[in-house]
């Protein structure tokens, strides 16, 4: 008889331990799509159709605030791991040193893993430690090693003049490769990225023409990435999320902030530099020279605020990190930060406050997981990675975001099969019930002697 109650806890434990019961996984597949800079209501000056259908048929939220510095790589890796930038520590689009003073532009950064890897595991590793297959198109951070582990599959953007970045007809190739990677390679999440509209809100504006026309450009795109899952079978079997990294702003050419004109401000004082990266700029003053070059600088114009970085307003949560220089300048909405020469043109700018309206960005979902027709609140995307690994079934690393932000958006069904948490299904209870009726047969047996 005890050998009977071993059995039949042993039965339990197992049930408990190889959820989901069903032998194969209930597992969902997913695509996380981001176009880059793509600001919270380009939606509402361009007729979107594709966006708006999905839409209905999913969950939007009325915004996004991204991560500050509201700069391409940091934000994408904020959505990869949950976390704030101070603790992913991708601190800036480019890798630098402040001992030699070398930098690298935005494209050769995305090949230095040291500057990827450096703590925080994004979310394809973690993913592919638990048995899952990954890949990145084009996405920030997918052309890194962490911990000497890479994305099981990466297309890298190759960057530079000559490579066409709004060339519709390869967007389509794209999306037909991740079909394939899904179909026929069974691929479970797929991260893939596309640099518009950020170029063209960079180059003309964001309130130009061009701009209305390459949204109407993603939107097409999103049609034809919807009809794509469709046509391939996959709508009951994967979840889609489109989102971004920030918004886009208009930037002044006026009363502009230049700092090689700053009274008593000197790049004699400065070790390092890392200006004319829009509204952001990193110092290293040199040995001595840091209470002269803050006190020249932190008035020097009304739009432009000097932090010694421990001083930095906690709410952006940047400053915390070893990669943070010792002041940290930030510029109002519209403003850059021009340093020894203006060699900044863009007529679009983003990097600045993360509460300026115009760098809030958007979040759109759709799949089996998800309500439909729902638009809700907005939320920080340090909790979007939290919802990544719910609907992926894995254990999330520490981070800085959460479910509750998020969890209204899910169908109750959603992600229920989660190896960490197994629930007591009807399975399991018509297992159990079985073997309680074994079990009563069994002490009846005994009860009458008859062993
Ligand atoms: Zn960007």
């Amino acid at each position: 008889m005890l050998a009977f109650l071993g059995l039949v806890v042993a039965s339990l434990l197992a049930l408990g331990a190889s959820a989901p019961l069903q032998g194969t996984s209930t597992r969902k597949k997913l695509l996380l799509v981001s176009f880059d800079g793509f600001r919270w209501n380009y939606d509402q000056d361009v007729d979107t159709p594709n966006l708006d259908a999905m839409a209905r048929d999913g969950v939007k939220a009325r915004y996004m605030t991204p991560a500050f510095v509201t700069q391409t790589s940091p934000c994408h890796f904020t959505l990869l791991t949950g976390k704030y930038i101070e603790n992913h520590g991708v601190i800036h689009n480019m890798w630098f040193n402040t001992s030699t003073g070398q930098k690298l532009p935005y494209y050769n950064t995305q090949r230095v893993s040291a500057w990827w890897d450096n703590g925080s595991l994004p979310i394809w590793i973690t993913a592919q430690k638990q048995g899952l297959k990954t890949a990145s198109f084009f996405f920030p951070g997918g052309n890194a090693t962490y911990r000497g582990e890479e994305v099981n599959i990466k297309r890298v953007e190759k960057g530079g003049l000559l490579h066409k970045y709004n060339n519709e007809t390869e967007w389509r190739e794209n999306i037909d490769l991740v079909m394939k990677w899904f179909t026929k390679d069974n691929l479970d999440f797929v991260a893939l990225y596309f640099g518009e509209p950020d170029s063209t809100g960079h180059k003309h504006g964001p309130e130009s023409q061009q701009r209305k026309e390459i949204v109407s450009q993603v939107d097409r795109t999103v049609g034809y990435l919807r009809q794509s899952i469709k046509d391939h079978g996959l709508n009951s079997a994967l979840n889609l999320i489109i989102t971004s990294d920030h918004g886009m702003e208009t930037v002044q050419k006026q009363d502009e902030i230049h700092l090689q004109k700053v009274a008593n401000f000197s790049f004699q004082d400065i070790q390092f530099e890392l200006v004319d990266y829009g509204p952001h700029g990193l110092l290293v003053p040199k040995p001595g020279k840091l209470e002269q070059v803050y006190e020249a600088l932190k008035d020097a114009h009304p739009r432009l605020h000097v932090y010694k970085k421990e001083e930095f307003p906690k709410r952006f949560h940047y400053a915390n990190n070893t990669r943070i220089t010792p002041l940290v300048l930030y510029s109002d909405p519209g403003y850059v930060i021009h340093g020894r020469l203006k060699v900044q043109f863009n007529k679009g700018e983003h990097g600045f406050d993360n509460e300026d309206m115009n760098m809030k960005t958007i979040f759109r979902a759709e799949g089996p997981a998800f309500k439909r027709g729902l638009e809700v609140e907005p939320f920080e995307s340090v909790n979007v990675y939290a919802l990544l690994c719910k609907l992926l079934e894995i254990t999330p690393e520490p981070n800085d975001g959460s479910l509750n932000a998020t969890q209204h958006m899910l169908l109750r069904s959603a992600g229920t099969a989660m190896i960490s948490s197994p629930r007591f299904t009807w399975e399991m209870a018509l297992v159990l019930g079985s073997q309680l009726l074994v079990w009563d047969a069994w002490s009846r047996l005994l009860a009458m002697g008859s062993w």
